[in-house]
């Protein structure tokens, strides 16, 4: 845990009391902070008090409060302001979430910042993995994995690897990473950010303290983000990194065909054929590797490193993981994949496809997905979507309905294996949430996993 010192003595609320509000609020008990904590509702109360914190009395009274700790996931501005986010800032107390109290304890210590509306947390491990292989001493959390006051405090010469959602951007106001990364921006969350503008404006948050000989890496394939770019380049405040998969960008890190080429020197040079690596498929994963490299790079690792830790990075689970070949066919655990754009992705990775899909569907269904049909072969629907589903893929791809996963599982791979067809894959990648018939996407993808490991155990193909 890293203490938090910024409060001694002072009084300040932690408001919202998940996995982060509540370690925030031990950081700040230990460094010596009059905490008082908040939840509406009542049996995340009971637990707080329960393990020792004190309740806000009166959530409508916020005198001498320094600071509120703020649970990202709370509205605070869009679609409605909680209540207490409107007395402080009448009050002109600060939001701040559990990240921003990290950055203010931890000021010797490196920043690596990334977001992005896809493919932060793989980005994030990625780079951080980069880091440790190269021997650096890292630690990684943020919006993946602990929260951000639960990592190792690592002072001088450690850096953190911070994956950073458009809600925690709004609260970090000591935000000034060494380098901050931008990956991509495509509609999302609209509905807390209010447009497009919005989304971006928040999203670009990310380097609005950077300074000097500060990095900011960023995607230009989207409109948005070259637009950003071209705007940070001519701001000239910091320094500026693009990276693409389609094009060949001066001073930046792109994608050639499928090399992987670092322009950041003087000379463009290769750093490593990205289709040697079966773990970062897909051209969506290659930005997330071009973005990767690039931050890197800017903290001081050789291409060689880069190369050396890039075959070395096991990829993170539930998203395109492969849990198994068995007899040539591949098993492929995409649980992550909870709308028609995510899948999409996947999709476009892989040929003769044993698809399982279904579960609670998300506005516009899998239409969007008609040019990937002729990829399918089969498909294996499952949950709420099941019937809908399947009117969308009536005449173009042949399917079944099934009970659930573990049925669709067994008929998936038992059809693969028997057509034996070259590249066949058995792909859960759902284009739909979980909560139908699981806690969430990473249940799924484990009721996936084991599933396929007790049906084809390891000695009849290798596990992956
Ligand atoms: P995030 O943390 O932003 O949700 P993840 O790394 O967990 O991103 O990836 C989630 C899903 O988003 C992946 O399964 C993939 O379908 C898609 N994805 C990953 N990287 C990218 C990218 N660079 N651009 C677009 N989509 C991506």
């Amino acid at each position: 845990m890293v203490p938090v010192f910024q409060f001694a003595n002072e009084r300040v609320v932690v408001v919202g009391l998940g996995k982060s509000g509540l370690s925030a609020a031990a950081a700040l008990k230990s460094g010596g902070a009059k905490v008082a904590v908040w939840d509406d509702n009542p049996t995340a109360r009971k637990a707080a008090t329960a393990a020792g914190y004190e309740l806000l009395t009166d959530p409508d009274k916020l005198d001498g409060v320094r600071a509120l700790i703020w649970s990202p996931g709370i509205p605070h501005t869009l679609p409605k302001p909680h209540p207490m986010a409107v007395l402080a800032r009448a009050a002109n107390i600060p939001l701040v979430c559990d990240v921003d109290l990290l950055l203010g304890a931890q000021t010797d210590a490196a920043v690596i910042a990334i977001t992005g509306t896809n493919g932060k947390s793989t980005t994030t491990a990625l780079t951080a993995h980069l880091l440790a292989h190269a021997g650096r001493k890292v630690d990684v959390g943020g919006n993946l994995g602990y929260p951000a006051l639960e990592l190792e405090p690592l002072g001088l010469n450690g850096t953190y690897v911070l994956e950073l959602s458009s809600y925690q951007l709004e609260l970090v106001p000591h935000l000034a990473a060494e380098t901050a990364v931008l990956l991509n921006i495509t509609p999302d969350h609209l509905d807390r950010h209010g447009d497009m503008a919005g989304y971006a404006a928040v999203k670009r948050r990310i380097f609005d303290n950077q300074r000097g000989s500060r990095t900011a890496v960023i995607g230009i394939d989207d409109p948005m983000c070259a637009k950003i770019a071209v705007e940070l380049k001519q701001g000239g405040r910091n320094r500026v990194v693009p990276i693409s998969v389609h094009q060949p960008v001066p001073g930046g890190v792109y994608v050639d065909r499928s090399l992987l080429i670092d322009a950041t020197d003087t000379r463009p040079s290769k750093i490593i054929d990205l289709r040697e690596l079966p773990r970062l498929p897909g051209l969506h994963n290659w930005q997330n590797a071009a973005a990767a490299t690039a931050a890197v790079r800017a903290h001081g690792l050789t291409g060689i490193e880069i190369a050396q830790g890039l075959r070395s990075f096991a990829g993170l689970a539930h998203r395109q993981e492969l849990v198994a070949t068995v007899d040539g066919v591949s098993f492929i655990n995409d649980s992550k994949a909870t709308n028609a754009d995510a899948t999409e992705k996947a999709l476009s990775c892989y040929q003769n496809i044993y698809w399982i899909a279904g579960g609670r569907q998300k506005e516009g269904g899998i239409a969007s997905l008609k040019p990937y049909f002729r990829r399918i072969r089969h498909a294996f629907l499952i949950g709420e979507a099941a019937d809908d589903f399947a009117d969308t893929l009536e005449g173009e791809v042949p399917f079944a309905l099934y009970e659930d996963l573990e049925a669709a599982v067994e008929e998936a791979g038992e059809m693969a294996l028997k057509e034996k067809l070259p590249g066949a894959t058995v792909l859960l990648s759902p284009a739909c949430a979980s909560f139908d018939m699981f806690k969430n996407f990473e249940e799924r993808g484990e009721a996936f996993r084991a599933e396929v490991l007790d049906l084809w155990p390891a000695q009849n193909g290798s596990a992956a």
